[in-house]
């Protein structure tokens, strides 16, 4: 059997993986809060542990293992959202806007991810299914005294559990010192975080040992993954940017509940997100989602192979360049592997790289080596590439822009006689007109397509 390493947040090594019970090996990812569309950062964790849970199914069985990844539709920007509605004169209750505002996110993030190759987890709980589940972890804390109620407040007493600060490395008193804490009058200690918290009339809430109110954020993933898991479980994935606060609470609050528990046994989290060498943000203007993408005619199997290109614990720059060649790869592929069924074994050498710590760079370099299609092609679903859904986008015919290049080439080198350059500017305007990029230098000229590009309105020659 394949030895799948991975390396672990908790122990910051690399570590042979055995899960707790071979025939049902539980993986759980933190989702996404679903108030709006999903930017590019959110759809990594999403890739990534597509191919983990892919990989676990190769090594272990397609049906023993287990995949969770829950929707988080308790939020601000959620009710946010149906309250503008609701002003707006949008029918319904307050209760029904929101449902419908989340119903309508989770339908996009679907076909988002679903566009992304991302197979659907086995179970997508929603935190509003749970909340009996959260109250009665609260109680469990609160009887143990790792927990209090203060107005209308339920509250972890991370003192009380002196592992705190072990997954993200941090001392309680350096975490104090660097003030990422709220200070609040209802707290024993500022380190204190929140469990619980009162809902006002406006807002919706629910029935608890402490009045009306909502659950916070964390107690969710605690909640849903030991409803669903039990207390102690295999992996736990999510973006690095989870670690802390979020991650290290949930470790407190579930091995305080379940002391007889592990809760998770591996921490996978994946880094973050650049575009064009820059944090995505929406004041730098290079903040887009998947469906942005989508839109302008990135196929959703191109944003997959430039994801998978960089190893999930670096930094992935998103860069249109990488795109283009991603596209040219996956084109020369998908016309080698047409109309041909996979070998029945992906190659060893694409599995290895997938088993150390899932180095899908690796594992995409192994599929340059590979001289059979059919071996190709099976070991490209790994990674869940060339697979017979995702390839209409690659049967359009690709437009040879050659002839447009050489006749810009040649205008520019009469225009440099003429000093009439009116030719040169009128064909490159009508190129960018049908979406290509027009790239001039010294070199020569190069022309691209480009978002929106329409074949259809190029320039007769
Ligand atoms: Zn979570």
């Amino acid at each position: 059997m394949t030895q799948i390493r991975l390396r672990n947040t908790m122990s910051r090594q690399v570590q042979d993986f055995a899960p707790i019970d071979p025939t049902n090996v539980r993986l759980y990812l933190c989702g996404p809060t679903v108030y709006d569309r999903a930017h590019l950062g959110n759809a990594r964790p999403v890739v990534v542990f597509d191919v983990l849970q892919r990989l676990l199914r190769h090594v272990y069985g397609a049906q023993q293992v287990t995949y969770v990844r829950n929707f988080t539709d308790v939020d601000d920007k959620i009710n946010a959202t149906a309250l503008k509605r609701r002003e707006e004169g949008a029918a319904g209750t307050l209760e029904e806007l929101i449902r419908a505002r989340t119903e309508e996110t989770i339908a996009w993030y679907h076909a988002d991810m679903d566009a992304l190759g991302a197979a659907r987890p086995d179970h997508e709980p929603c935190a509003t299914d749970y909340i009996n589940a959260m109250i009665a972890m609260i109680e469990r804390l609160i009887e143990g005294g790792h927990a209090y109620a203060a107005e209308g407040h339920a509250l972890f007493r991370v003192r009380s559990y002196k592992e705190y600060g072990k997954l993200s490395g941090r001392s309680v008193d350096d975490m104090i010192a660097g003030a990422r804490v709220e200070v609040a009058p209802y707290k024993e200690d500022p380190m204190d975080f929140v469990l619980w918290k009162p809902s006002d009339d406006g807002l919706p809430g629910w029935d608890s040992p402490w009045g009306r109110g909502r659950p916070g954020w964390h107690i969710e993933c605690s909640a849903m993954s030991y409803e669903l898991f039990g207390e102690s479980f295999d992996i736990h994935g999510g973006g690095i940017d989870l670690q802390f606060p979020h991650h290290e609470n949930e470790v407190a609050q579930s091995c305080c509940a379940h002391p007889h528990g592990e809760f998770a046994r591996f921490w996978l989290h994946n880094e973050m997100l650049q575009v064009e060498g820059k944090k995505m943000s929406k004041s730098l203007g290079n903040f887009f989602t998947v469906r942005d993408l989508l839109d302008e005619g990135i196929p959703g199997e191109v944003i997959r192979f430039v994801f998978l290109q960089t190893h999930y614990s670096k930094p992935m720059d998103w860069t249109a360049e990488k795109a283009r060649q991603a596209e040219a790869t996956l084109r020369k592929w998908r016309a080698a592997v047409a109309g041909i069924e996979p070998a029945p074994a992906a190659a060893p050498s694409v599995i290895d790289a997938l088993a150390d710590d899932l180095n899908t760079a690796g594992a995409i370099a192994a599929l340059h080596a590979l001289s059979d299609p059919a071996e190709l092609k099976a070991s490209a679903q790994m990674l869940g590439l060339l697979l017979d859904d995702m390839g209409a986008w690659a049967e359009a015919p690709v437009v040879d822009l050659s002839a447009y290049a050489e006749h810009l080439a040649a205008l520019r080198a009469s225009a440099m006689e003429t000093k009439d350059f009116a030719p040169v500017d009128a064909m490159k305007q009508a190129l960018v007109a049908a979406g290509v990029e027009v790239r001039m230098s010294k070199a020569g000229v190069e022309l691209l397509p480009a978002a929106g590009f329409a074949p259809e309105k190029l320039p007769a020659l």
